[in-house]
């Protein structure tokens, strides 16, 4: 399978300092982060990509589908991610600064995984306002009682205080 996210150099370095758009569309398998993954589609990059002497910069931005759970409710929730990039590819790349790249190709793919690998939400909500698990269907276990006395049942008025309590905190 071709690399989708590998671009020829040639017409690059023929003609430095201009500037080259291309879309690039093609899938990163395997990229995640916590329980937020990317979706099973699509990744886009829309980068001008320009011969400095050695170097090829890209700089555009890259947009994917994500999926993952939401923080509150634990329910699935997506979205989509876009973040900007500014990178450089070198021929002997600067470890944590600039990406190799290769003598007749440049592969964007791993500062795309990078890029997105830092954008994926961590702890993602299916919407602002969820309140979490909806206590008629999925009750909420209250913490166990230190003292391990788990026969007695507390009384019903402060369980559901405290359920409330744990609603409203605006995490
Ligand atoms: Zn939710």
């Amino acid at each position: 399978m071709p690399a989708p996210f590998a671009v020829s150099t040639g017409e690059l370095f023929r003609h430095p300092g201009a500037r080259h758009p291309l879309t690039l569309v093609g899938r990163l398998p395997g990229l995640a982060l916590s329980t937020t993954r990317l979706a099973d589609d699509d990744v886009v990059a829309e980068v001008v990509l320009e011969a400095q002497g050695e170097a090829v910069t890209a700089t555009g931005t890259v947009s994917a589908h994500w999926v993952g759970e939401c923080r509150r409710c634990l329910e699935v929730t997506d979205g989509v991610v876009t973040v900007e990039l500014s990178e450089v590819f070198e021929p002997d790349p600067v470890e944590g600064e600039t990406y190799p790249m290769g003598r007749d190709e440049v592969d964007l793919e791993p500062a795309l995984r990078e890029s997105l690998a830092l954008a994926l939400p961590l702890a993602p909500l299916c919407r602002e306002d969820c309140t979490g698990p909806d206590p008629e269907s999925h009750p909420v276990t209250t913490a166990p009682d230190p003292s391990g006395s788990d026969d007695e049942q507390p009384p019903a008025d402060p369980r559901w205080a405290a359920l409330d309590a744990l609603h409203f905190d605006s995490n």
